[in-house]
C-alpha cells in the first residue's frame, strides 16, 4: 500500500458487489432488497457504500435516522429510503420534505405525520411495524389491524409497507416460527381481501441465511451484505458462508519492537507480567480507533502471517502483542486486526468473540480516526 496510515480500514468494493449479487441470486429477481446502511454502513462509509449499492442491485435503503437518509439523498436523489428508527416529532417535517419513508408504531405518530404532510401539501410513504416478539418498536400484533385501518383513513399517508423484526432468528428457530405465525395471522386476512403492500418484509441477514422459504416481497439484510456471517447457535450451511466475503479489512503497524526480561509488567494496571523473556511489539492502534478494550488479554492480531496474542491492557492509541514466536518483525510492518494475511484470517466475528461482543458492534465501533481506503471501485 502506498500510504503512510498508522491505522486504516480497506473496503473491498468488489466483495460488496458480489455479496449483494449472491443475495440477489438467493431471493430471486422479484424480491426487493432493502440494504441496511445504518451506522455509516456498518462502519464501511455510508456515501461510498450507498453509491456502490445503487449500481449493484439495491432497490431501497434502510437507515436509522435522518442524517443517514440525507447522506443517501446526497448520493442519489429519489432513491427510496426507509427510516427504521422512530421519527421524533421535531424531525417529521424534515423527513416529509426529504421524502423519507417512515416507520409507524402508534396512532399518535401517524397523526403527527399526517398533519405534517397536509401542512407541506405532500404525501408520505409509511410502513407499519408490527411487534411480534422483539419488544422494541412496533404495534402489538393484536392492535395492528386497528392501526392499519386508522392509517388508511388518515390524509397524506400512503401505507405502502408492513414489517416485523426477529429477536433471535440466529439462535432460536421455534421463536422465529412463532413470530412469523403471529405476523402471518395478521396478514392472511388482509392479503386475502386483496390488500397489497409494496414492501412486505421480515428477513434480516440471519433469516436470509437460515430460512430461505420465508422471504416475503422484500428482504432487509445488513451484516451479510458486508460479507460477515452472523454468529448463530443454529447451523448455517457452510456452503452459504462461502458465498460471503468480508469487505472490510482493518490494519495498523508495528510502532516499536523490544525484548523484555521475565518479570516485566506490560501496560496500564500491570495486569500482565512477562513470565519469561519476551519479544513484544507496540502497535499503532488502540480503543481510540475502536479496537475494543474488552479484547485486552484475549484478542490476537496477524503479523507476518502468524497469530500474535494481545498482552496487557489495550490503551487509547496503542496496544502490545507478544511476537516471541516471530523472527523478523520490523517497525512499520503491517499488522492485520481484521482480515487475511497469508493463509490466516481474523474475521469480525472472531474478534467479537475475543472482545465478548458481536460483529455488528466490532464494525460500528471503528472510529472516525481510521481512514477508509476503497479498493476495486472501478472493476465492474
Ligand atoms: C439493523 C437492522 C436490520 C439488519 O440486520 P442484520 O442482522 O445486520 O442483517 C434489519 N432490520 C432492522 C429493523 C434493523 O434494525
Amino acid at each position: 500500500m502506498n500510504h503512510s496510515y498508522r491505522c486504516w480500514a480497506e473496503v473491498d468494493l468488489t466483495s460488496l458487489r458480489e455479496n449483494l449479487g449472491w443475495i440477489r441470486h438467493r431471493v430471486g429477481p422479484d424480491v426487493k432488497i432493502m440494504t441496511v446502511v445504518k451506522a455509516d454502513a456498518y462502519g464501511h462509509g455510508l456515501k461510498q457504500i450507498a453509491a456502490l449499492l445503487m449500481q449493484s442491485g439495491t432497490d431501497v435503503f434502510g437507515v436509522a435516522n435522518l442524517a443517514e437518509a440525507q447522506a443517501i439523498r446526497a448520493v442519489g436523489r429519489g432513491w427510496p429510503v426507509l427510516m427504521l428508527g422512530a421519527c421524533l416529532p421535531e424531525e417529521i417535517e424534515r423527513a416529509v420534505r426529504d421524502d423519507v419513508m417512515l416507520t409507524l408504531s402508534t396512532l399518535a405518530e401517524a397523526k403527527l405525520v399526517s398533519a405534517a404532510a397536509l401542512r407541506l401539501k405532500r404525501s408520505v410513504g409509511v410502513h407499519i411495524k408490527v411487534d411480534t416478539g422483539m419488544g422494541r418498536l412496533g404495534v402489538a400484533t393484536e392492535q395492528a389491524r386497528e392501526l392499519i385501518s386508522a392509517v388508511e383513513q388518515l390524509p397524506g399517508l400512503r401505507l405502502i409497507g408492513i414489517y416485523t423484526h426477529y429477536a433471535a432468528v440466529e439462535d432460536d428457530a421455534a421463536f422465529a416460527r412463532e413470530q412469523r405465525r403471529r405476523f402471518n395471522r395478521l396478514l392472511a386476512p388482509l392479503l386475502k381481501a386483496g390488500r397489497a403492500f409494496e414492501y412486505l418484509h421480515v428477513n434480516n441477514s440471519g433469516a436470509l441465511l437460515l430460512e430461505k422459504t420465508t422471504i416475503f416481497n422484500t428482504v432487509r439484510p445488513g451484516l451479510a451484505v458486508y460479507g460477515v456471517v452472523p454468529p448463530a447457535k443454529r447451523r448455517i450451511a457452510s456452503v452459504l458462508k462461502r458465498h460471503l466475503r468480508p469487505a472490510l479489512s482493518w490494519k495498523c503497524r508495528v510502532g516499536l519492537v523490544k525484548e523484555v526480561p521475565a518479570g516485566t509488567p506490560l501496560s496500564y494496571g500491570r495486569t500482565f507480567i512477562a513470565s519469561r523473556p519476551m519479544r513484544v511489539a507496540t502497535l499503532t492502534a488502540g480503543y481510540g480507533d475502536g479496537y475494543l478494550r474488552s479484547g485486552s488479554g484475549q484478542a490476537q492480531v496477524l503479523i507476518g502471517g502468524k497469530l500474535c496474542p494481545v498482552v496487557g491492557r489495550i490503551t487509547m492509541d496503542q496496544m502490545l502483542v507478544d511476537i516471541s514466536a516471530l523472527k523478523r518483525v520490523r517497525v512499520g510492518d503491517e499488522v492485520v486486526l481484521i482480515g487475511r494475511q497469508r493463509r490466516k484470517e481474523i474475521t469480525a466475528a472472531q474478534l467479537a468473540e475475543w472482545a465478548g461482543t458481536i460483529p455488528w458492534e466490532v464494525l460500528t465501533a471503528i472510529t472516525y480516526r481510521v481512514p477508509r481506503v476503497y479498493l476495486g471501485g472501478h472493476a465492474s
